[in-house]
């Protein structure tokens, strides 16, 4: 199966300017950043949503939130930041492959749209 481009960018294969690497996770920022700090944090394994993980990825999915909070706190977001998972058309989601947005360096409003 064809690898997705978060796939690629977590191979080195397209350049991404990363934040963190470990053996399961990348973390860079968003190509069209929606916040001064708006950082993609992604599973080196191909889940593509939130939807179609399993029991299996629990900690995987854990993991993928504390290293979003941990590079909150090196970007020095101590006034806050929103992590986000796009599910899904309606989810907006426009990648097939699991990650979370890292948003701060602004107040963020509520409702999102
Ligand atoms: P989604 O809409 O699926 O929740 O989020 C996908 C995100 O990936 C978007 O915020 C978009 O700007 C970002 N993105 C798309 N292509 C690239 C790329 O080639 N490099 C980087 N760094 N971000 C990308």
């Amino acid at each position: 199966m064809a690898k997705t481009l978060f796939q690629r960018i977590a191979d080195g294969e397209i350049p991404a300017k990363l934040v963190h690497q470990d053996d399961r996770c990348v973390a860079f920022h968003d190509i069209a950043p929606q916040a001064p700090v708006h950082i993609l944090v992604v599973p080196r394994a191909p889940v593509a949503r939130i939807a179609e993980a399993t029991p299996a990825h629990a900690e995987l999915v854990g993991h993928l939130l504390l290293v979003a909070a941990r590079v909150a706190a090196d970007q020095g977001l101590r006034d806050g930041f929103r992590l986000v998972v796009n599910n899904g058309r309606h989810g907006g989601e426009t990648v097939p492959h699991l990650h979370v947005h890292l948003l701060g360096g602004r107040p963020l409003g509520w409702p999102p749209g």
